[in-house]
């Protein structure tokens, strides 16, 4: 077999694999399929002839003579059909991808544009905002439609803008793009039905590539109802701080009454009481012999029932003097207080049997005679309400909570109901009668005075039948004292 038959035989397969590969093409590419049917019938073709050329040849007739040269050339060039048509396919596949892709999120593109509450935008960096694109929410947020805009053909946006506003949002536009920042931006604009709206706007600058400015693109949303919300929101507000503050002022009036009130009253009774005590033990003394048993008793009966009005009616005035003595702030040693209370209470505790445990107490700003009310309050009673099994144990002692003291006053007596460990600091509140714990209801609402004229709180724990502890809170820097109201 001669040189030019192999060459030819060769090229002959170059084109069969031209042809096998251009119709697998054809397969995979349905939508190219008329190109690719093109292109394989051109190379079944270019084969056929070269074929029926090689029979020619090889039958060595007339005119089937073949140059060793052309048929090279044929050769190469049937090789680099065979690697185009290889090559083509993947590219027109990726390229058919990418169109698609394309088409589908230019789809997606103008879906959100078009369900967007409000309208995207790009336009230059001039005076007037001249807009290239404007989205369809054009024209539910400003009355125009967006080839009114686009070229300022109609109108350019800046005229949308209310006047008052258009410096302002120029400046901060102006001022973020210096700063290569996005800008957020609220003004108001001006329909074309003439409807003022405030609006929300986000955009930032386009840059080329030498960092030069050459658009603007943003977004720009009707926020007029969350506005006119805020507005009512922001009135309903101040309305209700006012009303406050009003009926805080009435409420402080009317205690204020009500305590001068308190006061005045236990004041002015003070004196006839004290009389009536004295005629009544006068009495007493003169009809000694004279008085029958009942008499006798009826007369101690009354004598008794005015000691403790006189009790309540002195407990009345130390309540409400604990809400309208002027608070004097001081530095206080909380230590030294807690003694005087307890040299105080001296008869008591020895009474009692009771034991003290007084832990180291730290130094306080407080009023001195405010807090050593507090604290003989609550000491007495730990005393006082002690179980009749055991002699009652007090301890003291004092937690630093950072802004605030915490003291804590400590007995093992008869304990407190948990539902009624609010309403005993309320006054004249007792849970237990008079005879078997004397007592006018009054102590712990003092307590509850004083620790909030020192801005502080008080509150109870306890388990019935074990103990009570009382807790009371002050702040380290206690509130501004307010003016006495009434000179004592
Ligand atoms: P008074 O001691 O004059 O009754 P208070 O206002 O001091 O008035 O106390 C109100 C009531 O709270 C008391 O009557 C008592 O029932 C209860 N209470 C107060 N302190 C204690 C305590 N440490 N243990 C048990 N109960 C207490």
């Amino acid at each position: 077999m001669d040189v030019v038959t192999l060459v030819v035989i060769a090229s002959i397969l170059l084109q069969l694999g031209a042809v096998i590969v251009a119709l697998r093409q054809m397969l995979e590419l349905p939508n190219l399929r008329w190109a690719w049917g093109t292109i394989t019938a051109a190379f079944g073709l270019m084969a056929l002839r070269r074929i029926l050329t090689l029979g020619a040849h090889l039958e060595g007739s007339a005119g089937a003579a073949v140059s060793l040269e052309v048929e090279i050339l044929a050769l190469l060039i049937s090789a680099l059909l065979l690697a185009g048509v290889a090559q083509l396919g993947p590219f027109l596949t990726q390229m058919a991808q990418s169109e698609a892709q394309l088409r589908e999120s230019q789809r997606a593109m103008s879906a959100l544009m078009k369900n967007l509450p409000g309208m995207a935008y790009r336009c230059l960096n001039d005076p007037h905002w001249t807009m290239e694109f404007v989205s369809e929410g054009c024209l539910s947020l400003t009355g125009y439609r967006p080839e009114d805009l686009i070229g300022n053909r109609v109108i350019s946006y800046t005229e949308i803008i209310v006047p008052e506003y258009r410096q302002q949002v120029h400046e901060s536009v102006q001022r973020a793009i210096a700063a290569e920042e996005p800008f957020q931006l609220i003004y108001r604009i001006r329909t074309a039905q003439g409807e003022e709206k405030w609006v929300w706007e986000k955009g930032s600058a386009v840059r080329d590539a030498q960092g030069r400015v050459i658009a603007l693109e943003g977004f720009i949303t009707d926020i007029t109802e969350r506005c006119q919300a805020e507005e009512i929101l922001r009135k309903t507000h101040e309305e209700l701080e006012k009303l406050v503050a009003e009926r805080t002022a009435e409420l402080q009036r009317s205690n204020r009454d009500l305590m001068q009130f308190a006061y005045s009253v236990s004041h002015d009774l003070q004196e006839p009481l004290r009389m009536m005590s004295a005629y009544l033990q006068a009495l007493r003394g003169m009809l000694k012999d004279r008085l029958q048993e009942t008499e006798r008793s009826l007369l101690d009966l009354s004598l008794e029932a005015t000691q403790r009005l006189q009790r309540m009616v002195n407990d009345l005035l130390a309540y409400s003097r604990a809400g309208t003595r002027g608070a004097h702030f001081e530095h206080v040693d909380a230590n030294r207080v807690v003694q005087e209370a307890l040299q105080n209470l001296q008869a008591a505790i020895e009474q009692a049997g009771a034991q003290i445990t007084l832990e180291p107490l730290p130094k306080v700003t407080a009023d001195a005679t405010l807090l050593l009310e507090l604290f003989q309050n609550l000491i007495s009673n730990a005393v006082k309400f002690h179980s009749p099994d055991r002699p009652p144990k007090v301890r003291i002692w004092c937690e630093d909570k950072g802004q605030e003291w915490l003291f804590a006053v400590q007995d093992n007596g008869i304990g407190i109901e948990p539902e009624n460990v609010e309403r005993i600091f309320l006054i004249f509140e007792r849970l237990h009668p008079e005879e078997e714990y004397p007592g006018t209801g009054i102590g712990l609402a003092i307590c509850k005075r004083i620790a909030e004229r020192h801005g502080g709180r008080i509150w109870c724990q306890s388990t019935p039948g074990e103990g009570s502890t009382f807790y009371f809170s002050l702040p380290k820097r206690p509130p501004e004292a307010p003016p006495p109201e009434r000179p004592l």
